[in-house]
């Protein structure tokens, strides 16, 4: 059964974290009470059934790669194979795993090449990554020297894919990830990092997001935001209707000229358009594991620059802002 008593050890000796014990536990104990409705029970039991495997191999540097000497037979290759496709839909990753590659609807690591470069050194830092989906990122962070990652989702199925991934990769303490939304977090004010990735667009209030972000950071700490933007100027913004590219939740997608605006008006300095990509049918795609409809069916067939509702197709920017 996932429980987060590790976790609480863990703020409870870290007097930047220690504030969060006010509320999270009451927090997360009627969270598992709405839990234990729907599916997470039995997601809950495909983690009981998973083998423990030592890694000798860990690899967080070039991807999410675990391997062990000796080899998994065939016949364990399968049953692991078999229990991870039991928590499908897998989307953030790919996750190598002792023969096994989940090969997820995005290539996550694609964003994380275009992140990277621009980052302040991970080396030592506390990192929040908000909105961390299955925690791909999250381990790539700790490739890059990240003292301990905290992730927060709301979405429980992530957070099972999280908890079977880490006990793949020998249960590291280092990453930890907390079914919340960022609008139930005290304001800690004690990140050196604090990632919004795929987020903001999901927001109803996106500048309240970025005050919530920015109450989570010590002052000098870095915020990397990373949203869908429209092309334009910093007086463009698009309100989809209904839905976009099918998702029915997005509210705003700011150009990212906007974008810095916004960070400026919430008081970040240092604000930076570091990259924009046009998300490309090999990023987010169907796979085996991932088997219904991706973003081929949500772009107009005859005109690939659109989205099945007539906006741009997606396109993404990043930007890095400093916390006075
Ligand atoms: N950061 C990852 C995943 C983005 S998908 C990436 O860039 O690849 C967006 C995620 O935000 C989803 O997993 C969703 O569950 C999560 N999310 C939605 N509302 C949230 C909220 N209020 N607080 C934190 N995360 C949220």
């Amino acid at each position: 059964m996932i429980n987060f008593g590790s976790f609480y050890q863990l703020i409870a000796q870290d007097e930047r974290l220690f504030h969060w014990l006010d509320t999270l536990p009451a927090q997360l104990s009627e969270w598992r009470s709405n839990a234990l409705h729907g599916h997470f029970s039995s997601w809950e039991r495909m983690l009981d059934g998973l083998p423990d495997i030592t890694p000798t191999e860990l690899d967080f540097k070039n991807g999410v790669i675990a391997n062990r000497t000796p080899a998994l037979s065939a016949g364990e290759q399968l049953g692991l194979n078999n229990i991870l496709k039991s928590l499908m839909p897998w989307r953030k990753g790919p996750f190598s795993l002792y023969g096994v590659d989940i090969d997820t609807e995005w290539r996550s690591d694609w964003k994380w090449d275009r992140v990277l470069p621009h980052l302040s050194p991970l080396e030592g830092r506390l990192v929040l990554d908000v909105g961390c989906g299955s925690g791909y990122h999250m381990w790539r962070m700790l490739g890059e020297g990240a003292e301990c990652v905290v992730g927060i989702d709301p979405t429980q199925l992530f957070l099972c894919q999280f908890e079977a991934v880490r006990k793949l990769l020998g249960n590291d303490q280092r990453a930890h990830l907390i079914p919340i939304g960022i609008e139930q977090m005290p304001e800690l004010k004690a990140f050196d990092t604090v990632f919004s990735m795929g987020v903001l667009y999901h927001r109803r209030s996106p500048l309240d997001h970025l005050w919530q972000l920015k109450n989570q950071l010590v002052s000098g700490g870095e915020l990397v935001l990373e949203s869908l933007v429209v092309d334009g100027d910093e007086f463009q913004c698009l309100i989809p209707g209904e839905r976009y590219a099918q998702m029915r939740n997005v509210y705003f997608i700011p150009s990212a000229k906007m974008l810095k605006v916004w960070l400026e008006k919430c008081g970040f300095k240092n604000v930076h358009i570091v990259d924009e990509n046009t998300t490309s049918l090999d990023e987010q795609r169907k796979t085996d594991w991932m088997i219904t409809d991706s973003l081929d069916a949500f772009l107009d067939a005859n005109d690939k620059t659109k989205t099945v509702e007539g906006y741009p197709a997606p396109k993404r920017a990043i930007l890095i802002a400093t916390k006075p």
